[in-house]
């Protein structure tokens, strides 16, 4: 079994490795690294896994280093890494949103290994989707590795080309927050019928939940689950005509184009 170092206790960082240990991934095998101490040192305390402050001693202490800080840090930590290791044998695996593996491999050098990932945060409960894309130079025993590593809070899709990335970003990567958004309208809408804070969240959740399982346990279109439940004229074709009115496919649609303009920009 390899060994792993996350660099970053951030809430990306946290969700795959939580999500590792509760899959039975041995939490002794598994070191975080953090500036300050209480997210680092919280995380050991529950999970049982290393902790430091120290990038090189994770680096040098795991197979895999897992870059969780955030895009403008990413050349950085890079760099401190690179200038003090060998890194032949290490695999590096970015999560962050919008650095290149060119940009990586300008500061680790042209033959390091590295592994571009998009997890989102449902990681923690095994429930992630992760985008991932290597050169096609990658060794196989590594690719499988990496793979492995998301897919045991998830489920994980290699994209041929580097600009998916991107575009993956804006569907699963900032996704769940777009449902969390849209759940925290409804709760708010169902308090303002009246419904105490606590009913109004449990009616939201439970048909959300129920919606997320029938879309995955039925081989149906979504808008054919859509149309289902939209009698002609009825309560839910009342819904749905002010949400087409409002214009709300092109608000999605701009949402994520702004998500991926942001990816492009961010570092
Ligand atoms: P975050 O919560 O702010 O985590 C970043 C962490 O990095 C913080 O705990 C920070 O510590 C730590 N850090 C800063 N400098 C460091 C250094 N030199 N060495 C080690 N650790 C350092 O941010 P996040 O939301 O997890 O995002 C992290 C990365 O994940 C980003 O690149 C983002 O693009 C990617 N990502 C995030 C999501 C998401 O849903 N959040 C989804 C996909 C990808 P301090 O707080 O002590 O400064």
């Amino acid at each position: 079994m390899k060994k792993v170092a996350f660099i970053g206790a951030g809430n990306m960082n946290s969700c795959i490795l939580v999500g590792m240990v509760n899959q039975g991934f041995n939490a002794q095998d598994i070191m975080v690294t953090n500036p300050s101490a209480p997210k680092r040192e919280a995380l050991a305390e529950q999970y049982g896994i290393h902790q430091s402050s120290d990038n090189i001693a994770a680096a040098n202490f795991a197979d895999v280093i897992v870059l969780g800080v955030k895009p403008h840090l990413i050349k950085q930590v890079c760099a401190e890494i690179a200038s003090q290791i060998d890194i032949t044998n290490k695999c590096f695996i970015s999560v962050a949103a919008g650095v290149s593996l060119a940009q990586m491999h300008s500061v680790l050098g042209k033959s390091a290994t590295i592994i571009r990932c998009m997890p989102n945060t449902p990681s923690q409960l095994g429930l992630g989707m992760t985008g991932m894309f290597a050169d096609a130079s990658i060794k196989s025993n590594i690719k499988e590795f990496a793979d492995q590593l998301l897919a045991s809070v998830g489920k994980v899709h290699w994209v041929a080309n580097e600009e998916e990335i991107d575009n993956l970003i804006t569907v699963s990567g900032s996704g769940p927050a777009y449902f969390f958004a849209f759940m925290e309208a409804m709760q708010r809408q169902a308090m303002a019928f009246g419904f105490s804070e606590q009913t109004a969240r449990e009616l939201v959740q439970q048909t959300a939940l129920g919606a997320a399982q029938m879309v995955v346990q039925n081989q149906d279109d979504i808008s054919t689950l859509r149309e289902n439940v939209t009698s002609k004229g009825g309560t839910t074709h009342a819904a749905l005509m002010t949400f087409k009115e409002g214009g709300l496919d092109t608000l999605v649609s701009d949402a994520m184009k702004a998500c991926k303009a942001r990816a492009i920009e961010i570092t």
